[in-house]
């Protein structure tokens, strides 16, 4: 099969790979339908994260058609359409059952140098039953309710969690640092859960835009201490949820900087270039800070259920769409940022 591998900074390419097989029997293998390119696809492709080696393959986001299973799978089969979480998990040790996916004893992620990433034409998926859920034929049928599922794969699944993790309530005031596709998605979670008054806090004209089609109130664009003051001054004293975005020790301090006392910031943006949180502003003024790696097996039958409503459309964060040979220019349209996230769509 084909399938995209890393082999530099600012470098991947489409190459054939071995075909995946069933190697255990709680195995599936599942030809892929459509793929993302993530944000935090970037931190190798930039060199930022610099344990990369080449020959690894990339991707942890795609959706697919059962194409076989081994023989203890229960709950998928051959046909079945469905959706993968960024990793994969058994579901039934003790971090599964507490909805801890990501934390999976038996678990793991997509794609490195041990498994299929996403970015291809099909994955072997480990523990078949604990990872993959099923889409109902009611979405598998339409390209725009498939469209809405994607990014359940990871960042509307990310942005619920940032949501969560920052107790969202219904007629609550909630900020979201970021507008990259997790924030925008943060924005649509805080919506949904019932938020009144949403600031999306961001840089990108367009990208706010779509921030206020996802139920943002109000938009800054400030920086810094200037976007402080702005918040704490439009909301008499800050959020009471704010959802952190970004990872970056500018979006940090800003999460913290616009919490209310007692407040909460979720915080689910790759951490990778964070150095210290102001654990002073937090202590004096009881800010908790929430959140981490998103379980996204936990939350994508909940959110499934509303795409499958008519309820929920992340899908306006797919900016791009490519085929599989057009995965090295949606790398370099989402480091240029011309693309907010790029589909992969591997059906034709
Ligand atoms: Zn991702
Ligand atoms: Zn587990």
């Amino acid at each position: 099969m084909r399938a995209t591998v890393f082999h530099a900074p600012g470098d991947v390419r489409i190459e054939t790979v071995p075909d995946p097989r069933i190697e255990a029997p709680t195995d599936a293998v599942v030809r892929v339908t459509y793929a993302c390119i993530c944000g935090s696809d970037l931190w190798f492709y930039r060199g930022i994260n610099a344990n990369w080696e080449r020959g690894w393959r990339t991707g942890h986001e795609f959706m697919g058609v059962v194409e076989a299973v081994g023989a203890e799978v229960t709950t998928v089969k051959a046909g079945d359409v469905v959706l993968a979480p960024f990793s994969f998990s058994c579901g039934a040790c003790e971090f599964c059952r507490k909805g801890v996916h990501t934390s999976c004893v038996n678990g793991g992620y997509w794609g490195g140098d041990e498994h299929d990433g996403g970015q291809g034409e099909a994955v072997r998926v480990p523990r078949a039953d604990g990872t993959l859920v099923v889409v109902p034929e009611s979405v598998s049928n339409d390209t725009a309710l498939l469209r809405a599922a994607v990014p359940l794969t990871d960042v509307m699944s990310t942005g619920h969690h940032a949501a969560v993790s920052a107790g969202v309530r219904r007629g609550g005031t909630v900020a979201v640092v970021g507008d990259g596709a997790v924030g925008l998605c943060g924005v649509l979670a805080a919506a949904r859960l019932g938020a009144e008054r949403i600031f999306a806090l961001g840089h990108h004209d367009d990208r706010l835009q779509i921030a206020k089609a996802f139920g943002a109130t109000d938009l800054v664009t400030a920086r810094g201490d200037e976007a402080i003051a702005a918040v704490l001054d439009a909301t008499d004293g800050g959020a009471e949820a704010v959802l952190e975005c970004v990872g970056a020790q500018s979006s940090m301090d800003l999460a913290i900087g616009i919490a209310r006392p007692g407040g909460i910031v979720g915080y689910v943006g790759v951490p990778a270039q964070v150095e210290a949180v102001d654990v002073r502003r937090m202590f004096s003024n009881n800010i908790a800070l929430h959140g981490g790696v998103a379980p996204a097996r936990a939350y994508i039958p909940e959110l499934l259920a509303d795409v499958a409503a008519g309820r929920l459309d992340p899908s306006p964060v797919l900016d791009m769409t490519v085929g599989l040979d057009g995965v090295p220019e949606g790398y370099a349209a989402m480091d240029g940022r011309t693309a907010t996230k790029v589909l992969v769509s591997l059906t034709s």
